[in-house]
């Protein structure tokens, strides 16, 4: 877990609010239109409640013990601070860990299979015997690189995995589309995937569905969120460059 230095994470919102709004400008689009989740993974909750108080509200975790400890222990204070922090779950998630996570996660931006989103399913119809309207909002994971190894559905598969979604009686709802291009140093590198993100987004949203409202392309991380930006980014999630290294 890394040091908390409050006057350091203060000035990086800033920064960080500045440069999306730039970006946003060049782009010709809405600042409105694009959302910071803060990737908190690895880094306390002080830092967390810390970034809370300075406006932010999306938060974004990969781990599913870390998003059920954190949320825990912000919940606690929520009534002294006056406000909740929206969670983001944005790792791979394991169908054993889904409970830690459904009905916790504002948002599951990591739904990449079917045998996953009938765990999703199922866990929602379970807790809807105590919450009667749940409804879990989720993003489908895109291996858009089709690397081996990555996580992700193929994007063959993704109108598949998209009719399973509708067909699960509300359970869950699909918002939209995510992916994690292959690491490299260069920004200008995620340009085609992003771009090719946005497509299938558009592609697959010709297609109407019940349960199923592609609008959100979340995409664009600390080194390349610019970029992200210019190709359609509605949700971005950014880590290092607000919370610094991850020990
Ligand atoms: C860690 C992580 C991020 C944030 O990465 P940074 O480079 O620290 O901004 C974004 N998305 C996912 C899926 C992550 O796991």
């Amino acid at each position: 877990m890394a040091a908390l230095n409050e006057g350091n994470l203060a000035a990086r919102l800033l920064a960080l609010r500045n440069a999306i709004a730039d970006a946003c400008t060049q782009a010709g689009r809405d600042a409105q239109a694009v959302r910071l989740v803060a990737v908190s993974k690895r880094h306390e909750a002080a830092a967390v409640r810390t970034v809370l108080q300075l406006g932010q509200r999306d938060f974004g975790e990969n781990y599913a013990q870390e998003l059920r400890d954190k949320s825990a222990a912000l919940a606690a204070e929520a009534d002294a601070l006056g406000v909740a922090p929206r969670w983001h779950f944005i790792g791979p998630l394991q169908r054993n860990k889904v409970p830690l996570v459904v009905g916790r996660a504002a948002l599951i931006h990591s739904v990449d299979s079917l045998p996953l989103a009938s765990a999703i399913s199922a866990r929602v119809q379970h807790l809807r015997k105590a919450l009667p309207g749940l409804v879990q909002n989720c993003l489908i994971q895109v291996n858009i690189a089709q690397e081996p190894q990555k996580s992700g559905c193929d994007p063959d598969a993704l109108p598949t995995l998209l009719d399973a979604i509708a067909a699960a009686g509300g359970t869950l709802f699909c918002l939209g589309l995510m992916c994690l291009p292959p690491q490299q140093d260069d920004p200008e590198a995620s340009r085609c995937h992003f771009r090719r993100l946005r497509e299938l987004l558009h592609s697959a949203a010709r297609q109407k569905r019940p349960h199923v409202e592609l609008r959100e392309l979340s995409m664009g991380m600390s080194h390349d969120f610019q970029v992200a930006i210019r190709e359609g980014a509605t949700i971005l999630r950014v880590g290092t460059a607000l919370f610094g290294a991850r020990l």
